[in-house]
């Protein structure tokens, strides 16, 4: 879709510090993280946000790609586990947040952003 900012982001018209990516999703990391290593994951396609308005097999794959991205974060950031949410309100694309859970938990400065995404694809 022409003017979805995901749709942008995943055809990297818009910069962002994607950190997975397989052939039909990319993971990248929030712009306005509320904890250290919060990551979105969508569909390099245009699917409705109302997660089970999509086929089994579309949402198969973005829940696989969830657990691949979540398995990365837990190993690079040491994190206890990985919380989801699937709300699709904010923005009309398929997504899935994911938000590494901490002990002590902070919020990282966007300066951080690209140092921590290195850390984790590295
Ligand atoms: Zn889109």
């Amino acid at each position: 879709m022409k003017d979805c900012i995901f749709c942008k982001i995943a055809r990297r018209e818009i910069p962002s510090e994607i950190i997975y990516e397989d052939d039909a999703h990319i993971s990248f990391l929030d712009i306005n993280p509320t904890t250290v290593g919060m990551t979105v994951v969508v569909t390099k396609e245009h699917y409705d946000s109302d997660f089970y308005n999509n086929d089994k097999e579309i949402i198969d794959a973005a829940i696989n790609t969830a657990k691949n991205t979540a398995e990365l974060l837990k190993k690079k950031l040491g994190c206890e586990r990985v919380l989801t949410r699937i709300e699709g309100l904010e923005i009309d694309h398929l997504h899935i947040k994911l938000y590494p859970f901490y002990t002590n938990p902070r919020i990282p400065s966007k300066e951080e952003l690209s140092i921590l995404a290195e850390q984790i694809r590295s």
